[in-house]
């Protein structure tokens, strides 16, 4: 299965949450590959920040070639997951169609929710041409007992794809483990940020089933 983590929207989550997805498919026993698009290369510098080699395959992709590279690229993983660039450009419509699946990170405030528009509109172009394609949302830094985080799925409803139930809230942890080429998942696997990067595993497995 091929998954972007798209939005252009900068500071949405798509690198934290790219990164914590395909290292919680790995330690589920699957074959994992994470293309960095983004021409800044955050998921590279964490490969590199990392004292040991990375769980998962780490190559880095920022021309818009993937429609056309990411099928052989992919031969011999299970999952692929493409770190999705900062900006509506080339670059993040050929990631739409080299994949199966957009997850759209959203951070729970308006101006963020107003802004996912435009990768909705990138997606259901995409599907004129791919009618498999599919797509969810996934509610990222959500802020414990806010009423915010309830009105943006409110709002996220309007859209035509579903809202995870699954959700990543905001934690420090997410932050310092990106930082020191780790992830929660490693540096403290019994914890809440854990539970809930599992959390969203699971629904995309039962998704996709
Ligand atoms: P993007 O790749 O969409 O630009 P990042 O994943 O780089 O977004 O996140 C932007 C910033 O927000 C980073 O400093 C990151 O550590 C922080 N961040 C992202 N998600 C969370 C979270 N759930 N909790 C705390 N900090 C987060
Ligand atoms: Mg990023």
């Amino acid at each position: 299965m091929k998954i972007a983590v798209l939005n252009q929207k900068g500071g949405s989550g798509k690198t934290t949450v790219s990164i914590h997805l395909a290292h919680a498919f790995s330690i589920r026993g699957y074959r994992v590959l994470l293309v960095d698009t983004d021409p800044q290369g955050s998921t590279r510098d964490w490969a590199v920040a990392r004292n040991s080699e990375a769980p998962f395959s780490v190559i880095g992709l920022d021309r818009p070639i993937l429609h056309k590279e990411l099928p052989k690229l992919a031969q011999g993983y299970d999952f692929v997951f493409i770190d999705g660039a900062p900006r509506v450009s080339d670059l993040t419509r050929s990631a739409i169609m080299a994949v199966d699946f957009v997850l759209v990170p959203v951070q729970p405030s308006p101006l963020d929710v107003w802004a996912v528009h435009e990768v909705v509109e990138l997606v259901q172009e995409a599907t004129i041409y791919k009618p498999d394609l599919t797509a969810a949302f996934l509610i990222n830094r959500k802020i414990a007992n806010t009423a915010l985080g309830r009105e943006v799925t409110e709002v996220l409803g309007e859209y035509p794809f579903p809202v995870l139930k699954a959700q990543i809230s905001q934690r420090v942890a997410f932050a310092e483990c990106l930082n020191i080429g780790s992830t929660v998942l490693e540096a403290a696997p019994k914890s809440a940020a854990s539970d809930e990067v599992r959390a969203v595993v699971e629904e995309i497995l039962e998704a996709r089933e």
